[in-house]
């Protein structure tokens, strides 16, 4: 059976599609991207399984989501039969207090995922659009919906709570935590390596960045709360604020609510801080000391966030850097473990330029590794395995 995975974003479709025989793990067949939906010039291109290009168009004709939907659907029956298309499993960012696991979507559960938007108003209308558009176009696919808020349910309350009155953290004013499905891959990645135990940090650094601290492979705290506004600084969001400074804008800078949302998502977190960009790689590259002042809080932050979990954790065994900037900055990981060095974190130079898996020195009191992340992935395996169950 063929698998499709869907990441709708605001301005963006991200597919992957994979095959899959009967109780084998799901094989990537090609994986591309829809972008500039929500205006400008709009691209899609596709890759095969060895990253060779597949198709890389780009047209100024305006597209709906549902438009480029069916324009990639339309593109993927092309290309291979879609007639033994089995499932399509979807990104969705916010799963509240009920959905702790992927979930077969139904009517009722659409109804309950709706209800999330204002929690996630800049993802959850979009990942809900895809499912509909679906169901509209082949109401007989079996779609799942996979949560980034999920992997955290293991939280303990005291993690989970903000100092608000009770009746605001009973209405769902938690900290969920996002970036969920990336963290699972890296713990069944940490777990096949026979490193899964003990007390692990996590650093997802992308344009989205959180910090998430494991025991024994299961959520504790997360650098990410109520929204993915939280924690680090990012691409272009703040990260943690003084709730003060938005009461602030509002009364004494007269900012209205749509005013303050697109300031701390869309005008801050590097881009803000370095009026440069909020491309890491530029930043790097840059002679502009306001870049170099912008990397230099994202480490910071990044160091604060490391002590602040590894006390929630009691110590600190192993440390995993992913995300686009975890990933391929040599630069960022050794300026981070640098900062750590109080936890017992000791690079292996060497090792960290060559990006290899393991970047910790021998005898380092703290392993440390790079794990490239694999969502949708996840979504697929998830996909599978629920519907495996269902038909068992
Ligand atoms: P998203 O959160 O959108 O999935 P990614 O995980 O793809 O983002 O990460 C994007 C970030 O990774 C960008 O800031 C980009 O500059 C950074 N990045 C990618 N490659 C490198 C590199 N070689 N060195 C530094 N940063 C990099």
């Amino acid at each position: 059976m063929n698998l499709l995975v869907l990441n709708s974003g605001s301005s963006s479709i991200k597919f992957a599609l994979f095959s899959r025989a009967p109780g084998a793990d799901p094989v990537l067949a090609c994986r591309g991207e829809i972008e500039g939906i929500a205006g400008g010039v709009q691209r899609f291109f596709a890759v095969d399984a060895d990253g060779q290009a597949l198709l890389d168009t780009s047209s100024s004709a305006q597209h709906t989501h549902a438009g480029a939907l069916a324009d990639l659907l339309d593109w993927l029956e092309q290309q291979r039969s879609l007639g033994d298309l089995g499932a399509v499993g979807h990104r969705v960012v916010h799963g509240g207090q009920s959905f702790t696991a992927p979930a077969l979507i139904d009517a009722g559960v659409l109804k309950e995922l709706a209800a999330l938007i204002p929690l996630a108003p800049l993802h959850q209308p979009h990942n809900l659009a895809a499912i509909r558009a679906l169901a509209v176009r082949n109401p007989a696919i079996p779609q799942v919906a996979c949560f980034d808020t999920a992997f955290h349910h293991t939280q303990p309350a005291v993690a989970r709570h903000f100092a608000l009155p009770r009746d605001l953290t009973a209405a769902g004013v938690l900290r969920y935590g996002f970036h969920g499905l990336s963290y699972t891959y890296i713990a069944g990645e940490l777990a096949a390596a026979g490193a899964g135990s003990g007390r692990v940090i996590v650093a997802h650094l992308g344009n989205g960045a959180s910090m998430c601290a494991l025991r024994d492979g299961r959520s504790q705290a997360t650098s990410m709360g109520f929204t993915a506004l939280d924690g680090l600084p990012m691409g272009t969001r703040c990260g943690a604020l003084d709730p003060g400074v938005v009461l602030y804008l509002q009364e004494n800078l007269a900012m209205n609510a749509a005013e303050v949302n697109e300031l701390l998502y869309h005008r801050s977190g590097l881009l803000g801080v370095s009026a440069v960009s909020n491309d890491m790689r530029v930043l790097l590259a840059s002679d502009d000391p306001r870049a170099a002042e912008a990397v230099a809080l994202f480490i910071y932050r990044i160091g604060r966030e490391l002590g602040s979990l590894a006390a929630a954790l009691g110590g600190l065994d192993a440390l995993v850097f992913t995300g686009g900037i975890g990933e391929h900055s040599a630069e960022v990981r050794a300026r981070v473990c640098a900062a750590a060095k109080w936890l017992g974190v000791r690079l292996d130079e060497a090792a960290n330029a060559a990006h290899a898996d393991i970047i910790s020195a021998a005898g380092s009191a703290v392993s440390v590794r790079v794990i490239p992340t694999d969502e949708e992935r996840v979504i697929a395996r998830s996909t599978c395995a629920l519907l495996d169950r269902k038909t068992d």
